[in-house]
């Protein structure tokens, strides 16, 4: 009798475990742009739950990768756009709305139409500082290189101090710790400090080395 009674327990567990696991297969199948950008490790998240309630579609060409999502209306877009990230460069997340359709790729929310800039796009920092060669140590973004500032200068300290905040942050730009490599992005700096502009001694996350424009 007590056998019988945990022989039945143990069926209906397995058939429990049967139909979940169907089921995170479907969802896994009916979400193909989740897959395809997981695949390629593009580093995009949405706002918590979202994506996994909605199918995306993902379209590729030579400028990028574009995870495009209809929305019904620009504010419900541009709510959702603001809440996630996008990690790498030349990916970008597009909304498409009834009233024209925006995008958000590292650095920028934007019009898709003409590419005209929105606002600055929010990033959330990670749990902890995570050192990187590539990107910020404290948000986890792509940290792009400085061009040639174009301008005769003795050396990057002198460089550094004709750079507009605004302008490197809007440009994805950041620097370099002279002591272990690190990276940090402007964004970061601009979002923990209240005057970078008037003391740019900025440190490293991780060793609180001197940071320097990141050009290479
Ligand atoms: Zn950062
Ligand atoms: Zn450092």
């Amino acid at each position: 009798m007590t056998t019988a009674l945990v022989l039945i327990i143990v069926a209906l567990a397995l058939a429990a475990l049967v139909v979940v696991g169907r089921r995170s297969r479907r969802d896994q199948a009916g979400s193909s742009g989740a897959r395809a950008f997981a695949r390629k490790q593009f580093r995009i998240s949405w706002p918590p739950g979202y994506a996994h309630r909605v199918p995306l579609r993902t379209e590729s060409n030579s400028s990028g990768t574009y995870v495009v999502e209809k929305f019904p209306s620009r504010s419900s877009a541009l709510d959702v756009l603001r809440g996630c990230d996008v990690r790498d460069e030349r990916v970008y997340l597009i909304g498409e709305t009834p009233e024209g359709n925006i995008g958000r790729d590292l650095v920028w929310i934007f019009e898709e139409q003409n590419g005209s800039f929105i606002e600055i796009a929010e990033r959330t920092p990670l749990p902890e500082p995570v050192y990187s060669q590539t990107d910020c140590a404290h948000c986890g973004y792509t940290v792009l290189p400085m061009g040639d500032p174009g301008l005769s200068v003795d050396g990057p300290m002198t460089a550094s101090y004709l750079l507009v905040s605004s302008d490197v942050e809007r440009a994805g730009q950041g620097f370099e710790c002279e002591q272990c490599g690190a990276l940090g992005c402007m964004h970061c700096y601009l979002r923990t400090s209240d005057d970078v502009e008037a003391t740019p001694d900025r440190r490293c996350w991780l060793c609180q080395g001197h940071m320097l424009p990141f050009v290479e």
